[in-house]
Order: C-alpha cells, then structure tokens, then sequence
C-alpha cells in the first residue's frame, strides 16, 4: 500500500468517511468501524508514516500527548474500567492499516473471556453519535 491508496491518509483528509472524534490540523481521531469494545479508537496523525520505525519522534510525541485527553475523554463517555492502548507494526505483529495509528481500547470489568477483536462492523450511526458524545469531553 502507498501512500497514495492509503484509507488512512484519506480518512485524515476527510475523503472517506469516519465517526471523527476529534481532529487538529495535524492529528485526527475516530472510532474504528469494527470495534474491540464500545468506544474504542484510533489516532493517527494526517501525514503519513507506515508504522512507528518511520514516525519522527516530535509527531509521535505530541500525538501521545493528546492521547492522553483522548483516553479520559473515552473513560468518562463509556464509563470504562480500564484501557488497552494498542499499537501493532508490521504485519507480523497484527498490523493491517500500515498508517500509524494508536488504538484506545475501552476494558470493563470482567470482559476478558467475553471480548472478541475484530467482532463485525459497528452501526456506523451509532458510532457518529458516540463519537460526537466523547469530543464534547475532551
Ligand atoms: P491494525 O490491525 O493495528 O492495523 O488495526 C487497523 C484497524 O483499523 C482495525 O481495528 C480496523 O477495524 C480499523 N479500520 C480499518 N478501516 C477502517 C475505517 N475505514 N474506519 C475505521 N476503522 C478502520
Ligand atoms: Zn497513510
């Protein structure tokens, strides 16, 4: 994949569709169409880097650093116990999107046995509305 087909860059670029969190005019955060868990999402930043042996240390930085805000905003939405913060490279590691990106995972007590990842598509209205819900907390 290049950059050129790159569904991240495009999503970054508002060409294709997401249930947009938050966005800046360098980062932009939206809710992974087939979500772990209830709230669960990505952040990536708009320009493109494949993964984190080519993201320069400044981006990735301040990307984390808005993580932060994202990840209590998730918290205080979903009501989560805890959070996986998920970041694969390369495809032996689980990485299919080869655009940076850092997974927010919402954790409930007691979900281990029962959560399944990738579980099928999420309503993608439901997913705008929740979206929605979490920007206005952060
Ligand atoms: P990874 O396996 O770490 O590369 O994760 C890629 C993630 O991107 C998966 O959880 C997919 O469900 C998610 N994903 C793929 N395409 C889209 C999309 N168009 N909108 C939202 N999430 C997506
Ligand atoms: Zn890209």
């Amino acid at each position: 994949m290049t950059k050129d087909d790159c569904i991240f860059c495009k999503i970054g670029r508002g060409e294709i569709p997401s249930a947009t969190v938050y966005e800046t005019p360098e980062f932009k955060c939206f809710l992974d169409l087939a979500p772990g868990n209830k709230g669960h999402a990505l952040l990536i930043p708009k320009e493109h880097f494949a993964n984190v042996f080519e993201i320069d240390a400044d981006t990735a930085g301040k990307l984390f650093s808005l993580g932060t805000e994202i990840a209590r905003a998730i918290k205080d939405e979903t009501g989560c116990d805890g959070m996986n913060l998920v970041q694969n490279n390369g495809e032996c590691a689980g990485q299919t999107v080869h655009h940076f990106h850092l997974h927010f995972i919402p954790r409930f007590e007691g979900d281990w046995d029962g959560l399944k990842w990738p579980q099928g598509e999420a309503d993608p209205e439901e997913n705008k509305k929740l979206a929605e819900a979490i920007r206005k907390r952060i």
